[in-house]
């Protein structure tokens, strides 16, 4: 038994890991959009930041492009969807005034703060937004008020700086999938300078980057490394990748696929932690472990910090298509 001959390596699988209930809800209205209306469907953006998902929906017939007027003359009939980061004000304004069919792909959750926004607006306050600039929900975010209504906070440094412009209330608002702990830093900052500011009634950082992270945070300790399942443009895994690197594991990888490993730096560990960012599917999971197991003789343990029950409606278009298939 050549098993025998490998070295021994426990996989310590977190708990929650991958797909959140968003995105989940996002793949699945391009997969009913699909069935119901035929392809080709369009959809703005990567649906979710993750290429294994985007070229298996291509493959069935999505057409991803990044800015409504890319969709041919002659199929502006067909239906777009707008991906789960979000969108500003003026996309579906966009899409309206070209008489488009849009599906709204936009996580809850974002579409929440999204909300907060306004009302802040809507109460006359200075809106503050932490988060990372360029990202998808940033832009989408910042893009529900007339621009330069809200001011962008990346850093603790950025906090010590901020001016307000005006002597409003101020407010606060944030990304969904940023570091909890590197976000605590920066609000403390904001309160200490500002106490009067406003904050979200619950964390706007979701619940399953808040899981994600819990999760890497039980496992760091006790692996040699880390390996992230996601993409390099995926905001809440770069942060998973972050936090095991900050629990002390000596590497942690942020990985796409088995191929992009680099075997020389797993060389001799015996733990090794895995999990993989909201828009990772779980198959990629597998696959890194089918890769470890070809080199060490694994055994595999999952280490659970969360349960996680929640899922969204789909919208309306859609419902009954879902309906009939189950
Ligand atoms: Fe929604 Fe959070 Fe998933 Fe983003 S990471 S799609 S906010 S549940």
């Amino acid at each position: 038994d050549t098993a025998e001959q490998k070295p021994k390596l426990t996989v310590l699988l977190c708990a929650p890991r991958g797909f959140c209930a968003g995105v989940d809800r996002a793949i699945q209205i391009v997969e009913l959009a699909l069935e119901k209306y035929g392809r080709p469907v369009y959809v703005r953006h990567e649906i979710v930041h993750n290429k294994f998902v985007v070229d298996g929906l291509r493959a069935k017939g999505a057409v991803f492009v990044e800015e409504l007027d890319e969709i041919p003359p002659e199929d502006r009939e067909r239906p777009v969807i707008f991906s789960a980061h979000g969108v500003p004000k003026s996309v579906p304004a966009d899409a309206q005034s070209r008489n488009m069919f849009y599906l709204d792909a936009t996580c809850p959750l974002v579409s929440k703060v999204h909300k907060e926004a306004e009302i802040h607006h809507r109460r006359d306050r200075e809106i503050l937004l932490i988060g990372h600039a360029g990202h998808p929900e940033v832009i989408g975010t910042m893009g529900q008020l007339p621009e330069g209504s809200v001011s962008l906070i990346e850093t603790e440094q950025d906090a010590l700086n901020f001016q307000p412009k005006s002597g409003r209330q101020l407010a606060f608002i944030t990304q969904t999938t940023l570091s909890v702990d590197d976000t605590a830093g920066i609000v403390n900052v904001l309160r200490e300078r500002f106490p009067d500011i406003v904050a979200p009634h619950k964390e706007d950082i979701c619940y399953a980057t808040t899981n994600r992270q819990e999760a890497v945070k039980a496992v760091a300790p006790e692996a040699d490394a880390m390996i992230v399942v996601g993409a390099p443009n995926s905001s809440n895994s770069q942060r998973l990748r972050e936090v095991a690197e900050r629990e002390g594991c000596r590497v942690s990888d942020l990985v796409q696929r088995a191929s992009d490993i680099d075997w020389t730096k797993f060389d001799g560990i015996k733990t090794l932690g895995l999990t993989a960012g909201a828009s990772a599917p779980e198959t990629l999971v597998e696959e890194i472990i089918a890769a470890f197991a070809e080199r060490f003789h694994v055994t595999v343990e999952s280490v659970r910090t969360a349960e996680e029950t929640i899922a969204f409606n789909l919208p309306r278009e859609l419902r009954d298509k879902s309906a009939q298939q189950r």
